[in-house]
């Protein structure tokens, strides 16, 4: 089901159903993280970070590019995996002319562990993700001028003073804000400090129960619900979302799974997409 969610003034909203579609929007940083439906509401959105190519968080693609173009709105940015690249731009191009006009975006590769900035205070990195197929995820940054530790016991007339004086006495840090998943293994969360101290983590969790165990999950690429359990200490999140449940399970399941089973340490942090 369609899904909003808020918090400390951040706000998001979209589908995400496992295998289904996936699709959540920023609207403060005009950002869709992937596009398995068709948002409609969200085409004036101009940043596109897309995780991988299987079509339930791709299928939108043509058809963003197709409402943009015929709305004259500027060309959108699409992010994706390197790998992705030339087939993502061949498709674009046989579509292109299936619908007789043209389209205008800008197709980009992200190379990991580098800043691309989305306007003065914010910018992304993409990080490794672990699934079927060549993937990745992605975490946004907040600029934050802090000051430097040398400073911090001295009295703020002293601060000022040397201020006034022209010393540099803070600096700027970029602070790991919301990471998103896309499809992945645990491993995501385990490797990449930033993603594991983003303030807000969505975080797939495809599997909760016994039927569809963590080996099969892991077999798929996914992450299951006794594996963030196993891992509670790793994660520092003040919120952690999660997202891409199967369609085996009723939205009234993934709530009784998930609150019964999460120890509690996560249970007040964890919230479910749905
Ligand atoms: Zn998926
Ligand atoms: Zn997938």
């Amino acid at each position: 089901m369609y899904c909003k969610y808020s918090y400390k003034g951040l706000n998001f909203e979209g589908i995400s159903e496992g295998g289904i579609r996936t699709s959540i929007v920023m609207p403060s940083l005009s950002i869709l993280f992937d596009i398995g439906n068709l948002p409609v509401d969200h085409v004036h959105h101009e940043n596109l970070l897309l995780t991988h190519g299987h079509l339930d968080h791709s299928a939108g693609v043509p058809y963003y590019i197709s409402q943009r173009s015929l709305r004259k709105l500027t060309p959108p940015n699409i992010y994706l995996p390197e790998d992705l690249f030339e087939d993502m731009n061949d498709i674009l191009k046989i579509y292109q002319k299936i619908e007789g006009f043209e389209y205008v975006y800008n197709l980009k590769s992200p190379k990991i562990n580098v800043f691309y900035p989305l306007n003065n205070n914010h910018s992304f990195k993409v990080f490794k993700t672990h699934h079927r197929i060549v993937s990745q995820g992605y975490t946004i940054y907040e600029k934050n001028k802090k000051l430097k530790e040398e400073y911090k016991n001295i009295p703020k007339e002293e601060i000022l003073n040397l201020k006034f004086k022209g010393v540099e006495v803070s600096e700027e840090k970029m602070i790991p804000l919301v990471s998103f998943s896309g499809d992945t293994k645990i491993e995501y969360v385990l490797e990449n400090s930033d993603v594991s101290n983003s303030k807000i983590l969505f975080l797939e969790c495809t599997y909760l129960d016994d039927k569809r165990d963590t080996k099969r999950a892991r077999e798929w690429g996914h992450i299951h619900l006794d594996e963030i359990i196993h891992y509670a200490k790793e994660f520092n999140n003040e919120k952690i979302i999660l997202i891409h449940f199967s369609k085996r399970y009723s939205n009234k399941m993934i709530k009784e799974l998930v609150y019964s089973k999460l120890p509690l340490s996560l249970r007040d942090r964890v919230e479910c997409f749905i």
